[in-house]
Order: structure tokens, then sequence, then C-alpha cells
């Protein structure tokens, strides 16, 4: 093995530098970060750290760069190079296919808990660093490395800081035993529970957004994702399973083929088991493996058994598996991945060049472009959309105006609309012609229907957004970058903030955190010739009367800090609805609000909340563990929100009927998801199935795979799309038109709400958009309640039992749960 061939020291090794052999002990990210920091210092013609930022908690994110003292001495011109080839580089110099290196790029430990991965990279640092090796030098003269040691850590410290304080001075195999054990909410995902692996395309997560950055100035050939798996199973690598996505190419999947032969060779020869073609599919977009592939690279998941085993497990073959063979397994794959890519490098390069080529001058798929039709009511979102565009390097233009052929989403149908300048254009002639249409596609073209994840994400969709698939070419003109400045208009009676999306709230919510009492207008109004919806934000001195000037300048802050439109207004004399000194204009009172946590809890779903506050809103939240709920002053509490998990507290008595009494004073409960399905006893009522065998073994995921890397989302409808009937005139739908599209998770959904209850949110019949749904399930979904708000005396349950902020992508959904926390009930 590479790792023997070591002598003629003159790198620190692991082993020196650590004081212990790498799989001895867990590495803290700091060491790590420490080991590369010795070795970029001594090796500096061979290795070259990039800080690329830090996260969360303040642990600093980099990649280390790794060749010859040649190619690193021209690494700035390999990679505007590299850029060429891909025609994303900034000038129209050509690029230039002879000697270009073939860039082979290796992330480790994105799931902190899998955390074998990054004491290899110690491994495969030091030995490329090196060099000593023939073949090593041989390989490294036609590839450059880029290895990540660790995207994820926050949630690596997390895992590894417990596992070193409950670990004995020598390690428990037992599997029983604690240290195999991970509290909540365990150290997979970052700091807020994200998980890293599935926000490649979105990047809501500091980590993967500054990640992205660096990925896409050097865009590799070769991507390796390094994950683990439950302790039982055997090596994977690729070749992946089905489906594949059909953009991928043949050249994709037949370079998965030879790494995967290569991978076998070494394997064999050492006795190791491994297996391949299964369970980890290519699909959605926003994966270590796909998310490279769909931008022209071989972007592979590599999968250790190792979850929970510590330094050392006792499996099920009875074998004791340790912390050592996990790195070494994962060592062998990384430098085997660089042997193929290096003896290939001539192909990877001209077919990576050819990949882009056929890019811009053919695109992809059957639609040629995508129109986003520019309605007033959807500049936020479009502005949002533009956003998420810009951080996946994907271009777009503004339409010409003239007709325009299509299918279109709302309808599926093929139609015929008249295209306003003004209007996105996204067209698949670009470098990213896979992405685009992997993003956009009204219908993801599934090979298969088993899949770990969700499949339907088409961005018109989880947008919110009126588009066109065309067929064509649509007429368009570069778009005016300059964006507006933010301006601020004086005005001595108030100002209105249309409640039209997540700038609004922000603006709003701030403002009123600042101590200005704000109002909302209750009913649609028009003043000065202009039409407001009902939910507008009314800030007027009127109620602020104490704060004089102040109140103009605090305003005026907010606003020149915020994408939110905001209007100033002349008079309280409206020309249609109600006056501002109506009955009609409520008191909008900031609410104090509690999040449950701990165990029992989905941990992605808290932190998609306990994130949203903290990060996307600004506003403050208290996270209570469900467990010291018996201790929580109630009358503190405005609102309380239980997101996807299991409630016990609902059937301890005392705890029950606390709650129930502070509902009946006013509280209001938020529930999302698997939580709605618990609220039985307070007259929210599940539907039933129609057809029995939904429910039962006809599902499309095997139960044994849901502990696996990939855990599946549902048994049933693995992420669809559906067409949701709004009453916008309730407060929970406020800001929205009568339709709203929802991503599915589960095969749930209400009976209509009672007497006391709105149905603000149903599903009629034939509501499936987009998206794998079970069989069965299609008649189960309709007529019934998905978003609804049950009065229990004062107070309410907001029911939702889709969740609109799943994975913080579904852009359209945030509003719909800030109205659930700031609108309903006031
Ligand atoms: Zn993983």
């Amino acid at each position: 093995m590479f790792y023997s061939l070591l002598s003629a020291q003159k790198l620190t090794t692991p082993a020196e530098f650590l004081g212990y052999s790498v799989g001895q002990k867990f590495t803290p990210h700091h060491r790590l970060v420490g080991y590369f920091e010795r070795i970029a210092q001594q090796a500096p013609e061979r290795v070259k750290l990039m800080p690329y930022g830090s996260t969360n908690e303040g642990r600093p994110l980099m990649v280390a760069v790794v060749s010859t003292p040649g190619n690193i001495d021209r690494l700035e011109s390999i990679r505007v190079n590299n850029l060429r080839l891909a025609n994303v580089a900034r000038d129209r110099a050509a690029a230039i296919e002879a000697d270009a290196p073939a860039l082979v790029w290796l992330s480790y430990n994105v799931h902190g808990n899998e955390a074998s991965s990054s004491e290899a990279s110690l491994l495969t640092l030091y030995t490329l660093a090196l060099q000593s090796d023939t073949a090593v030098q041989r390989w490294l003269k036609n590839t450059v490395v880029i290895i990540d040691p660790c995207l994820n850590p926050d949630g690596r410290d997390r895992y590894v800081n417990w596992y070193n304080s409950v670990v004995g001075e020598k390690y428990d195999p037992a599997n029983l035993s604690r240290e195999h054990r991970e509290p909540w909410p365990g150290g997979r995902t970052n700091h807020y529970y994200f998980d890293l692996n599935r926000d490649w395309a979105w990047q809501i997560q500091i980590e993967s957004h500054q990640r992205m950055k660096l990925y896409l100035d050097w865009m590799p050939q070769v991507h390796v994702d390094f994950h683990e798996q439950g302790y039982n199973e055997p090596y994977y690598f690729a070749p992946a399973a089905e489906p594949f996505h059909e953009v991928i190419t043949p050249w994709q999947r037949s370079f998965q083929n030879s790494i995967g032969k290569n991978h076998a060779r070494y394997f064999d020869s050492n006795g190791w088991l491994y297996f391949t073609k299964q369970v980890f599919d290519l699909l959605y977009p926003s994966y270590g493996d796909t998310y490279p592939t769909y931008n022209g690279s071989i972007g592979m998941t590599y999968e250790q058994g190792g979850i929970g085993a510590g330094l050392g497990v006792i499996n099920k073959d009875e074998d004791t598996l340790t912390l050592t063979d996990r790195a070494l397994h994962h060592f062998t794959t990384s430098m085997s991945t660089i042997e193929v890519a290096a003896n290939q490098s001539g192909s990877l390069i001209s077919e990576f060049r050819k990949y882009f080529n056929q890019a811009v001058s053919t695109g992809q798929g059957v639609y040629k472009s995508y129109l986003i039709r520019n309605r007033p009511q959807d500049a936020v979102r479009i502005r949002a959309l533009q956003q998420l565009l810009d951080r996946n390097g994907i271009r777009y233009e503004q339409a010409t105006a003239g007709p325009v052929k299509g299918v279109h989403y709302a309808t599926g149908k093929e139609t015929m609309i008249t295209a306003q300048a003004g209007d996105l254009v996204i067209s698949t002639l670009q470098p990213r012609a896979a992405m685009v249409t992997v993003l956009f596609e009204p219908r993801t073209k599934l090979a298969d229907t088993v899949t770990y994840d969700i499949t339907a994400w088409s961005l018109p969709y989880a947008y919110g957004l009126d588009a066109i698939a065309s067929k064509d070419k649509i007429a368009s003109q570069p778009v005016n970058q300059e964006g507006e400045k933010r301006r601020f208009v004086r005005s001595t009676y108030g100002y209105a903030i249309p409640w039209d999306g997540l700038p609004a709230v922000r603006l709003a919510t701030s403002i009123g955190k600042a101590g200005i009492v704000l109002r909302y207008a209750e009913q649609p109004f028009t003043t000065a010739g202009k039409s407001f919806a009902a939910g507008t934000v009314l800030v007027i001195p009127a109620s602020n009367q104490h704060l004089g000037e102040r109140f103009h300048e605090i305003v005026k802050e907010y606003t020149l800090n915020s994408d939110a439109a905001i209007f100033p207004i002349a008079t309280g004399l409206v020309d249609a609805g109600s006056d501002f000194g109506s009955e009609r204009v409520r008191n909008l009172r900031l609410p104090r609000v509690v999040l449950l946590s701990g165990e029992g809890v989905n941990a992605n779903a808290c932190g998609e909340i306990w994130q949203f506050f903290d990060q996307q809103l600004k506003y403050p939240i208290s996270l209570v563990n469900q467990q010291d709920l018996g201790r929580m002053n109630w009358s503190q509490v405005d609102v309380m929100i239980l997101s996807d998990g299991n409630y016990s507290f609902l059937a301890n008595k005392d705890q029950a009927e606390a709650c129930k009494k502070w509902m009946q004073g006013g509280g209001r409960l938020i529930a999302l998801e698997s939580a709605v399905t618990q609220l039985g006893e307070w007259g929210v009522k599940v539907k039933k199935s129609e057809d029995k065998k939904t429910e039962s073994t006809d599902s499309v995921v095997t139960s044994d795979y849901q502990a696996r890397e990939r855990d599946a989302v549902s048994a049933i409808t693995p992420g669809s799309i559906w067409q949701v009937q709004l009453d916008n005139s309730h407060p929970l739908a406020y800001g929205y038109p009568k339709s709203y599209y929802t991503l599915k998770l589960d095969g749930n959904i209400l009976e209509p709400l009672s007497e006391e209850g709105w149905n603000v949110g149903v599903l009629g019949s034939g509501a499936h958009v987009a998206g794998f749904v079970g069989n069965g399930l299609k008649s189960k979904l309709a007529n019934g309640t998905l978003f609804g708000v049950q009065s229990v005396g004062r107070g309410q349950i907001v029911c939702l039992t889709d969740n609109p902020l799943f994975r913080s992508f579904w852009e359209n959904g945030k509003l719909l749960f800030s109205n659930a926390v700031f609108m309903v009930g006031q």
C-alpha cells in the first residue's frame, strides 16, 4: 500500500504531530487544521492552503491544494484555464487542453458523525505532500488534488467531543454501550441541524454558501464525497444506483465504472468487502455527488460502514470494526481515485471540454428556455430566485416582448403567452445546461421510482412563480444589473409594508422590535390610487406618539437595510377598504415564541425553524427541551411550535391540561407534519386512507434501508408537489394568491376542521402536480385540509400538515410559516 512506502521523512507524519497513529483516537477539528497548516508550512512548493470561510461556531473552513511543484507554481493559470474549458471563465480566451491537469476534489466528513473520513484525509495529505512514491509523483504530474478535510467542523466536533467524553481508557466494542449511542441531536448535521449533504444547490447554510464559491471557481473533473453508513455495511463505492437523472452522460457513467474497477482491485487484494450499484442514486440535485455531476464532473459518494462505531465496535459478523480500518479504507479509495483520474487525465479533460461545448451549443433536455413572468406581485420572489441562480453560476436574461409558446407550469398544458420586457429568461444553452434542466423542468424524468429523496423540486413551484417551459429559444437581452438603490421617503402620516415575503416580515418585525407599535389591515385597501392586499403592515406615528421624530429615524434605518418595499402614505382616508382608524385595522403584537427541542423531536425539522428565526428573520426564539415543559411559565409564551416529532408531553395529563388552558387563554400552538397527527384530543382528525393497501407493503423504500445514509423522507410519497387552494382572506394565507404549491413529504391530510375551525389550505381532487406518488395515495390526498386553524377558547392551533420550511429551499413557504407565527390569532 501507499501507506507503507513512506520513507525519507522530511515531513511531520500524522502520528508525530498528533501523538497517536491515525485511528487510535478521534482528532478534534483544530488539530486537523493544525496538521494541514504544518504540512503546508513544510512543503509550500507542493501544498497550498486556501481558507474559504468559517462555520456558525467560528471554526475555520479550508482546502489544501496538492500537486507537483511545477503545477503548484502555475496554479492560478491552471485554474483559469480549467474555467475556460468549462466555458465559464470571465474572459473569452481560448482554453488549452494539452497539459491541462485533471482536478480531483476530495470532500471529507460532510456528516459530522461519519468521522473516519477526516482522519483519512490526514493520510491522504501526508502521502500526496511527501511524494516519495514514484507512482504518486507520476499521478500528480497530471492531477491537482483539492482536499477539504472537513466540510462540517461544527458537527464533527459535536460528535468527537461527545465521544471523547464518554469513552474509557480502552474503548468498549459492545454495541449497546453508550459510546455507540449518540444523544440528540447527534453530530451528523451542522450547528443548525441542517444536513449539509442536502444543501449544495440551495446553499442555505454558510458552510455550503462559502464552499460553493470556491467550488465554482475551480470546477473539478472528479469530486468524491466521503461518508459512512451503518457499521454492519460493507464499503460502498461507484458506480451509483438507478435512478440516474437522464442528463447524466454515458461518459460520466463509464468513468464511474473505471473508478469502481480500480477500487475493487485494491479491496480484493486486501480481502475487504464492498458493494456497488445499490442504494445510492443520482437524482436530487443538492448532494455532493449529483451537484458536481450536473456541473460536468464525475461526482461520487463513497460509504464506509461506521456510524456509531466509535473507536471500535463488534459488528454483525462478530468482527471488531475499528476506526483504523475505516480510515484506511477511505484513504485507499482516495488514492485509487487519484490514480484513475491521473491515468485518464487526457480523456477527463477532453470529455469535460466536450460536455461544456455541447452545453452551450445544443443545450440540454427538451426545453430550450424557461420564462418566468415578472408580475408586480412577484418582485420579491423573483429577486430570491435570481440570488439562487447567481449562487449557482446560472445565467439569465430578460425577455424581449413577444409571443412565447410553451408548457404552462400552472396548468401543465401547452399555451401561448405574450412575454413582457422584464420577464426572466433562463436558457439551457449555457454551460450549466444540465443544472438548469434539473432545477427547472416541470416534471422530473425518472428511470425508476425507487429513490431516497424527494422526486420534485421544480423552482417555479418552489418559488411560487408563473412560468412557461418552452422548446424554443426565447428572445432575450442582458438584465440591467444595476440594482435599485434603497430609498426612504419620509411621510408624516406613515408607511405601508406590503406583506409579500420574507423581506417584508423581516422589515416589519425589526421595526416592531425597535419599539414601534405596528398595525395591519385585515382587508385590502386602496389609497392614493395604489392597492394594498390584506395583511399589509401599517407603520404610523399615530400609535407611536411618544417616539416623536425618532419614529421616522427608526423606520428609515431599517428600510435602508432591507430588500422589502415600503410605501409612504399621505392620508388615513382610504379610497376603498377600511380607514386606518377602523377596527379592521388591528394591532400587530410581536409574539414571544417557544420551539420545542430535545429527544423525540426531529432535529432537522427543529433546526429548520431555529435557523429561520435566528438567521433569516433575526427574531428571538426560545428552544425549550420537551422534558422541561413541566417547568415552563406558560404566561410568558404567546406562540409554541411543535416541529415534526414525537410529543410525549401530550400523553402527560398535567402537561396536556396546562397547554390546553394556555390555548384557551389565547395561546397559539403551531404544529407541523407528524405533530399535527398527535392532536386528535383537540379536534384535529387525520384522514384515513380509503385504500388499505396504501399504507402497507407497496412502499417505494424498504425499511431496512431507512437507517442508512440517505434516510428516506417517506415510504409513500418521497416529496411530490401538489396544488393547494387557499382562502387568502384568512391571516394564515395573507400575501398569497388563491393557490399555493406545497411539497408533500408524507401521506397525511386532515379531515376538514369543523365548527371552530378554518380550512385555509385544502386539496381538492386532481391536485397532484409533479413527483412520485404511491399507488392508491392519490385518491386519499383529495378533499381534505393541509393547512388549517382550529380555535381552542381564545387561542388557536395552527396545523401545517406539510413543512413549508423543509430544508429551507421552498422559498414560497416562508411567508406561510411567518403568517402562522405573526398573523394568526392577532
Ligand atoms: Zn453521510
